[in-house]
């Protein structure tokens, strides 16, 4: 084969770039070609290449576009996987690399030949007939060709599965043809939120898959993933109806969980089933540590069934104090002698009654304990103190969690005010919008909700003014190495920030004078830990408010 000789060093070294190089103007028209006669379908047929467009065929011109525009507007690198039309027998991958400004911007486009001996002819039955997106078969396809590009460029890439909730109530309720719409207007979404080197594909009636380069970090992945469920909750218009559907979502990264295309999919595939068994509505990372404690947890689980049923569990509460010291309330924390003697932490139980589902009981019981306990003591010594109480994100989710929390002030005749939950930032993060309307509605019945461990998740406190928030408990392990001064830097821009969102700032294990001291001069404004009280028992707590003299309250 016949390669023309370069006629300067420039041109040789774009020639040597790649298997395939041009040298395009701002419109897209090829200035300058090198390796078009080796390339396999080019010298064949003769085809001279006037624009890089005109290789796409028409349904991947949107796509190409965008890829191209990412280039060229911000003279970056951009990588494109997409087929060449069907009459190219082989199959590139593009780096489109933009540069220079005005009249003199172009882009440098490099087409890497990605081998693959049993490339179908063309494309067609590669694609889905409803969305037009790839199909399964064109999946794999695209994920062997990833795994050879990553090995290539010693790069990563995620496979994400999707699948759609409420999907069927959607066919039932409003007929195969609306059922259609919905999964057509779903590809579009999720075809306008990811990179045009980002493969979506539709795998099963209500199941998506995305293919995404270059993804190494499971927070990135995790945080994408939140966006795309956002995403899918907003709701969709279907014969001029809102109707909302959910997803659950779960992904394997190349080469950490997988270097097959069959391992990749089987590792998204049990991710997928942890997110649907946590409940749904989440992104699920595959966790490929050994599944022996599977049986660890089975085991657990019953013996938390049995402990339930033989009163192995109960409540001890722990003091909040305000900056000076004084009681204002506890929080309510639950404890298990599994067998009735060995004490379980729970660290280690609330989990499993979370994965199992037990925690909607184990959780209303804790609410209607805790303030049932916490309205008496207010009531026998006329107080005005606050119980609070831990909420687990199933507990949260649950459809009658609400009603719940009315049930429990209603039986115990606790003021609203004095009830607060505590809430992680993951419950805010998985489903912002039906976590605001919930939050908003305990907010209405006078309920306050403090979130639990901050600094621990990925929010920020931008992101929170968004809701109804009461407290922020800013957690343990910012407070356990103070005077350290990074700590005591965060410590001191959260309570500030805090403060003007109008928010109480609470630190959770202080166990010295000398953390209270700096945390009071750092601005907080009320304090948990070991130094001004452990868990204890309810009895021992009201023994330990007696022996302060605590402000009478004055109304009940
Ligand atoms: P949490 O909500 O952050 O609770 C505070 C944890 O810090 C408690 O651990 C408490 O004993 C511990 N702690 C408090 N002060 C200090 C201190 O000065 N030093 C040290 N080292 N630790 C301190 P615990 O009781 O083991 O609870 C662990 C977690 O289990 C809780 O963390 C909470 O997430 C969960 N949990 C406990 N009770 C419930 C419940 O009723 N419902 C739910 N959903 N979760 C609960
Ligand atoms: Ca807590
Ligand atoms: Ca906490």
């Amino acid at each position: 084969m016949r390669t023309p000789a370069p006629e300067s060093p420039l041109e040789a070294l774009f020639a040597a770039s790649g298997d395939l190089a041009f040298h395009l103007n701002a419109t897209g028209a090829v200035t300058y070609a090198a390796g078009l006669d080796t390339a396999p379908g080019f010298g064949q047929t003769g085809h001279s290449v006037q624009s890089f467009f005109e290789l796409f065929s028409d349904e991947d011109q949107a796509r190409v576009h965008e890829a191209f525009d990412e280039a060229i507007g911000a003279s970056k690198r951009v990588t494109l996987d997409v087929a060449l039309r069907p009459e190219f027998t082989a199959r590139f991958s593009w780096l489109l690399s933009g540069y220079g400004a005005g009249a003199r911007r172009g882009v440098m486009a490099v087409g890497h030949q990605i081998p693959c001996k049993d490339l179908p002819a063309a494309d067609l039955g590669m694609h889905d007939a409803l969305t037009g997106l790839p199909n399964r078969m064109l999946l794999k396809d695209r994920c062997e060709q990833a795994i050879e590009l990553s090995n290539r460029q010693d790069s990563t890439f995620a496979l994400l599965l999707l699948n759609l909730k409420g999907f069927n109530k959607v066919n039932e309720a409003f007929g195969v043809h609306a059922g259609d719409d919905l999964l057509r207007q779903v590809a579009q979404r999720l075809l306008s939120h990811v990179r045009s080197s980002d493969t979506v594909a539709r795998i099963g009636p209500d199941e998506f898959a995305l293919l995404m380069p270059d993804m190494a970090d499971p927070e990135n992945m995790l945080k994408l993933g939140r966006q795309l469920l956002a995403l899918t909750e907003t709701a969709f218009i279907l014969d001029d109806t809102e109707v909302h559907v959910s997803a659950s979502m779960g992904f394997a990264l190349y080469p950490a969980h997988g270097v097959t295309h069959e391992a990749l999919l089987r590792g998204a595939t049990v991710a997928l089933k942890d997110a649907k068994d946590a409940g749904g509505g989440r992104c699920a990372m595959f966790n490929n540590a050994p599944r022996a404690d599977a049986r660890a947890q089975l085991t657990m689980e019953s013996a938390l069934h049995q402990g339930v049923t033989n009163g192995e569990l109960y409540l001890h509460y722990q003091p909040l104090v305000d900056i000076e010291g004084q009681i204002y309330g506890a929080e309510a924390l639950m404890r298990w002698n599994r067998g009735g003697t060995v004490p379980v932490s729970p660290a280690q139980f609330i989990p499993v009654a979370e994965d199992c589902g037990l925690i909607q009981l184990l959780g209303t019981w804790a609410l209607k304990a805790a303030t049932a306990g916490f309205a008496r003591i207010n009531r026998e010594k006329n107080t005005a103190l606050t119980i609070s109480v831990n909420v687990s994100p199933r507990q949260f989710r649950g459809a009658n969690f609400l009603q719940t929390v009315a049930d429990a002030l209603a039986f115990s005749g606790l003021p609203p005010s004095l009830l607060q939950l505590e809430i992680t930032e993951g419950i805010l993060m998985t489903d912002p919008e039906a976590a605001a309307r919930l939050l908003t509605k305990l907010t209405d019945i006078g309920v306050q909700v403090a979130i639990d461990d901050f600094g621990t998740g990925y929010s920020s406190l931008a992101y929170l003014k968004r809701f109804s928030l009461s407290s922020l408990k800013i957690d343990r392990s910012f407070v356990k190495d103070l005077p350290s001064p990074k700590d005591l830097a965060i410590c001191r821009s959260v309570f500030s920030m805090s403060r003007e969102l109008g928010l109480k700032s609470v630190a959770e294990g202080v166990e010295t004078q000398e953390q209270w001291h700096i945390l009071r001069d750092a601005g907080c404004d009320a304090i948990q830990g070991y130094f001004f009280g452990k868990p204890q028992a309810l009895s021992d707590f009201e023994a330990l408010v007696d022996a302060q003299a605590l402000p009478q309250m004055k109304a009940a």
